[in-house]
């Protein structure tokens, strides 16, 4: 289950059902979806899985209040389902992902009295919307209460607020393990191996020139279908089959930073309800550290956005409005941008009203995008993608979706019962143990056996990641670069750039060994994640 094991069977295979461009969670569930109902299928990412939008998230398993206020408000149809169905789709993923999606209560505190019933009332439907999906109901707390709670927040004009409740998650780690399981399901997954060029027969798409960038090969792959779930570049994918198409996509940027500043309680998050432009500000506990965020700007498609100084300084600008203590620039320990694929409407002209929801479009080449939508979404957007394309090909054989009952990889025998075995049989500490279940559920064991070979050391002191994740990364979770590893697999660089940088030369070493890289490999290897360690 490692990049080279995929590639040779992509030369053994060479001609699929499918070929899905881009591994983020769009492309990541539709290779899922179309593997469990019979269909053969190539995966291809032209960077790492999930090294676009997808691993950039506020990491939120969420039906989005602001969505919901936006579908009230403008009588939005479209929002309306999104919200409906995203919270549908929440319960799922707290199914069949229970070692990397948990419940997470919210807090909104109120400074208008007139406002109080407003957020009560609307949370409520949030609530209802969810039907027997709820997680749990959420309630009113008075501002004594709240004070005690969140001391960090400003008292004066406090009314009181509401608690809610939604899912919460690791992007990266569950978009790796919806691949690992379409794999073992027999999905064939590539990373570093981009779609530059389409071949057509009678103006349909036949085949797709694929380039390896990490070898430099170049491979022919023949596909029925080709899916394009390129995220922020649908729309240069969709100009690749046809340079005169029209776009169909907005992007919209969203900072977020870390920091480990005690900004709310290690069990609950704070919704800061208006920022200076009307926009929601989450304060969130995650990875025992605490993220904030986002911000949301008009923004050009390109390969590695970047957190901007003035996003970080109006992010910092917003924790004033709300909280007592005052967070400093030199205590955020990491930022990142992430690309929102918005399907455009051009009578909007501020990106916070395009539709979050999400589209397929056939090209007369036969050539299906889909675009928009959102993480907590990704399963629903694939069942709708194969759904069409079984329509497309006429196709009524092709079984119904059977992805919201399948467990992803170390899901299926989750529970406390492994913390205590790694702790008793592997002798790890309770904070190791604690990790590795919470980062590989049942598979934390296989992790556990390589840390026993003398790889149980820490990467950084202060973060609980081991050497046997770097191992068990580039063996069977496709990682091929130190950023793959730091980034992704690892959260390190999202959650403390520098730490990132103290461990890069132990993860390259690591990596060497097991890639047979020489030494200028090695250097070119670390170059190359000092430059973009998101
Ligand atoms: P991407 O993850 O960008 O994947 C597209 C992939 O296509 C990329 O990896 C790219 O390398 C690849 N690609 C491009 N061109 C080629 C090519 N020629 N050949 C091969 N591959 C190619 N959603 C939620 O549910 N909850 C949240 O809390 C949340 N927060 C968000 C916060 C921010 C700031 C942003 C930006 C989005 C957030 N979202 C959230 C939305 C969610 O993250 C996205 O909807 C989702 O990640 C999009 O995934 P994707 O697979 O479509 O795109």
């Amino acid at each position: 289950m490692n990049r080279t094991s995929q590639i040779s069977r992509l030369k053994q295979l060479q001609s699929f059902d499918l070929l899905v461009i881009g591994g983020g969670a769009t492309g990541a569930g539709i290779a899922m979806e179309a593997i469990t109902r019979g269909l053969s299928v190539l995966l291809v990412d032209a960077g790492d899985f999930s090294g676009g939008t997808s691993s950039r998230s506020t990491k939120l398993v969420h039906g989005g209040v602001r969505y919901l206020e936006k579908a009230i408000l403008g009588f939005d149809r479209s929002q309306f389902n999104l919200v409906r169905d995203a919270l549908h789709e929440r319960s799922t993923l707290l199914r069949i992902a229970p070692h990397l999606v948990r419940i997470l209560p919210i807090f909104t505190p109120v400074y208008s009295t007139l406002e109080l019933p407003y957020y009560l009332a609307g949370l409520k439907l949030y609530d209802r919307l969810a039907g027997r999906h709820n997680l749990k109901s959420s309630y009113f707390v008075s501002a004594k209460k709240a004070l005690t709670h969140f001391p960090m927040l400003k008292s004066e004009g406090l009314r009181g607020g509401v608690t809610y409740y939604d899912g919460q998650f690791d992007d990266a780690r569950l978009n790796v393990c919806l691949l690992m399981t379409a794999v073992e399901k027999g999905a064939v997954a590539i990373n570093y191996a981009k779609v530059v060029g389409f071949e057509k027969v009678q103006g349909k798409i036949v085949a797709a020139n694929i380039n390896d960038k990490i070898s430099g090969d170049s491979y022919r792959v023949k596909a029925r279908t080709v899916i394009n779930a390129a995220g922020p570049f649908v729309d240069g994918i969709r100009q690749l089959d046809n340079p005169k198409c029209k776009k169909i996509l907005n992007a919209s940027s969203g900072v977020h930073l870390v920091t480990t500043r005690r900004l709310c309680p290690s069990d609950t998050g704070i919704l800061v309800p208006k920022t200076e432009d009307g926009r929601v500000l989450f304060v969130l506990p995650w990875l025992n550290q605490f993220l904030v965020g986002t911000t949301d700007q008009p923004a050009e498609i390109e390969k590695h956005p970047e957190a901007l100084e003035a996003d970080i300084q109006y992010i910092l600008r917003q924790m004033k409005r709300y909280f007592s203590m005052k967070l400093e620039r030199s205590e955020v320990a990491s930022a990142w941008c992430g690309l929102r694929p918005l399907v455009s409407n051009p009578e909007e002209a501020d990106t916070a009203g395009l539709s979050r929801d999400h589209v397929i479009v056939s090209a007369p080449s036969g050539l299906m995008s889909i675009a928009g939508g959102k993480w907590t979404t990704y399963r629903k957007m694939a069942e709708d993608s194969i759904n069409t394309l079984a329509k497309t090909w006429k196709r009524d054989d092709i079984p119904y979706s059977r992805t919201s009952k399948i467990p992803l990889a170390g899901g299926d025998h989750y529970g406390p019962h492994i913390a205590v075995l790694l702790q008793e049989t592997f002798g790890l500490s309770s904070v190791s143990a604690q990790h590795l279940l919470g980062t590989y559920g049942d598979r934390a064991v296989e992790v556990a056996e390589i840390a026993k070979q003398g790889y149980s050391q820490r990467l950084v002191p202060h973060l609980p990641y081991l050497e046997a994740e770097v191992i068990y990364a580039v063996q069977k979770e496709f990682a091929i670069k130190p950023s793959d590893v730091l980034s992704r697999r690892t959260r390190i660089s999202f959650l403390d750039a520098k730490a990132a940088l103290t461990a890069l030369p132990r993860v390259v070493a690591l990596m060497g060994e097991l890639l047979g890289w020489d030494a200028s490999e090695r250097q070119v290897n670390e170059e190359e994640a000092r430059r973009h360690l998101i």
